[in-house]
């Protein structure tokens, strides 16, 4: 064992990985640096089984440990959507703009209360000898009233932070880094792999 190959072809989230994956003991690498290409089927029925999924397609392709995440928002009033269909609501090619005033337009005038929200990150690693450990990490919002903020991406904007008096997309990188659903997720996943490398 080498290295670990993380299952992302998203250059923002694997700089955020790499950070946070920093002093474990193997190299955390992605999978353009492992020259690996794969595209996976995300048909599982929960963040979980998704990140299972894509960590074991890209162990069983390489014979290699690889890492995969799955994340998305869910909101309470709309019984927990888009949840596992973040990235797919309304279409992947249609913009956060629409899908993030989509939202907006559904919640018009749902009271303060009932607006509760949560980003949520499920977090997989398999190993070659069919180990496989996953964590999970959630951050808690509200849906805002007003799409505000340029950090983050994807529903950032109308991810409100009660606690903080702003958006996800209004916190700096490092701060979301600290109170993010896939920072807790990774963390907790390091301290699996910290006691097992
Ligand atoms: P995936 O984990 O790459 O499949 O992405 C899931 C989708 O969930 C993203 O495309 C976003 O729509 C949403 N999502 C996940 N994490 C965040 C976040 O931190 N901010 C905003 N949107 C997010």
């Amino acid at each position: 064992m080498k290295r670990i190959i993380f299952a992302t072809g998203n250059p923002g989230k694997m700089k955020e990985i790499r950070m946070i994956l920093a002093d474990l003991p193997l190299p955390v690498v992605s999978m353009k640096e492992a020259g690996v290409e794969a595209r996976i089927v995300e048909d599982g029925n929960s963040f979980e089984e998704n990140a299972v999924i894509k960590a074991r397609t890209v162990m069983e392709l390489t014979g290699e440990p690889a890492m995969a995440d799955d994340s998305g928002l869910e909101i309470d009033w709309l019984g927990g959507a888009p949840g596992i269909y973040s990235a797919r609501y309304m279409g992947e090619d249609t913009s956060y703009e629409i899908k993030n005033r989509a939202l907006l337009e559904k919640l018009e005038g749902v009271p303060e209360e009932k607006r509760t929200a949560r980003f949520v990150c499920s977090i997989a690693c398999a190993f070659p000898d069919g180990r496989i450990f996953t964590s999970r990490g959630t951050m808690e919002g509200v849906i805002a009233h007003d799409i505000k903020g340029a950090n983050g991406f994807g529903y950032d904007p109308i991810f409100y932070l009660p606690e903080l008096k702003c958006t996800s997309a209004e916190i700096s990188p490092e701060q979301k880094n600290e109170l993010s659903h896939r920072g807790k997720a990774l963390r907790r996943m390091k301290e699996q792999l910290a006691k097992i490398l």
